[in-house]
């Protein structure tokens, strides 16, 4: 009985992201991020919806496997690693969980905060956050990125040459932000080599089907629930998933807990993982972006979603 209560409810679950995908796929607005130039020749019209259960099930609909720039969807994951790697406090003193109420690649929040980048999901944020990752070398921050992200994913992430030719040659914010940060000493070594870290980051290529499980992974206490690995403790995800909460999509973190209700991280080249705790993530791609850089389909696709499964972490019924 067990099993098919099991998959009446998985039928459930692709009916439901077959609905949303349907209901969302003709929405044309939102504009493609041209400041990064090669996420401006996107395909506007690829669309992705996955959901991974805590138990292990992936579901999916749409072009799940088409591979894209995870963006700033790593810091989420790079944060955790580094939580993991030096405990909650010290990161929490240096990088900070306050949301800036300014756009993500923003100089003036740094100014504005002596120096102090306020969260780890804006970029400057994330360069301080990526210095973090254990290694001596750049070289060996990287590869321990690319080992972390990939456990949370279940498979070996590989990097897009041309989009980390594409950010490098055209991430003087970054660099500005990366410069700034070391001239209030909270960066320790050579900034530019924690941005070159962080761009490459930004450039691993991802499905939506790994971002839902990877998100899972957050959902599951920290063991992917399709390799059973555990990539980190539970207490980290629970810690991960507060600062997302704050400031998973910038400016409009407050908007989108106020109404969908679960955290949830965005990246500019138009994928959003939201993790439900306890139950599981839905990774979505869909490259039009809204006003603050968030993926506008991908986000009424996951609010959809999580009206529907009753996920809203602050709804008692
Ligand atoms: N690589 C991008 C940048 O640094 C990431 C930004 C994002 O996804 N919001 O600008």
């Amino acid at each position: 009985q067990q099993v098919s209560t099991g998959s009446l409810a998985h039928q459930k679950i692709d009916e439901l992201l077959r609905e949303a995908h349907e209901r969302y796929s003709d929405v044309d607005d939102g504009l493609l991020a041209h400041y990064i130039p090669i996420l401006g020749h996107a395909d506007p019209d690829l669309f992705a919806i996955a959901m991974s259960h805590v138990g292990g099930s992936v579901h999916e609909v749409g072009d799940c496997q088409h591979e894209f720039s995870i963006q700033s969807i790593a810091k989420m994951f790079v944060y955790a690693l580094v939580v993991q790697e030096h405990g909650r406090e010290v990161v929490r003193e240096r990088i900070g969980v306050n949301n800036t109420g300014m756009p993500f690649n923003s100089v003036m929040a740094v100014e504005l905060n002596n120096g102090h980048p306020m969260n780890p999901m804006v970029n400057a944020g994330a360069i301080a956050t990526t210095e973090m990752i254990p290694g001596r070398t750049s070289a060996k921050k990287w590869e321990n990125v690319r080992a972390g992200l990939s456990a949370f994913a279940g498979r070996q992430l590989t990097l897009d040459d041309d989009v980390y030719a594409s950010e490098s040659e055209s991430n003087e914010r970054n660099k500005a932000v990366g410069r700034l940060l070391k001239s209030y000493r909270r960066i320790e070594g050579d900034p530019l080599a924690a941005v070159d870290v962080y761009t490459r980051q930004c450039s691993l290529n991802v499905t939506a089907y790994d971002l839902a499980v990877m998100g899972a992974t957050l959902a599951d206490g920290g063991v992917n629930p399709v390799t059973g690995q555990r990539v980190v403790d539970a207490d980290v995800c629970r810690d991960t998933l507060a600062a997302v909460a704050t400031s998973g999509l910038y400016e409009h973190s407050g908007d989108w807990l106020f109404e969908i209700g679960i955290p949830a991280k965005s990246g500019v080249s138009g994928g959003i993982v939201a993790i439900a705790p306890g139950k599981g993530a839905i990774g979505a791609f869909s490259p039009p972006l809204d006003i603050a850089g968030n993926s506008v389909k991908a986000q009424l696709a996951i609010g959809h979603l999580s009206r529907a499964m009753g996920l809203n972490l602050f709804a008692s019924a």
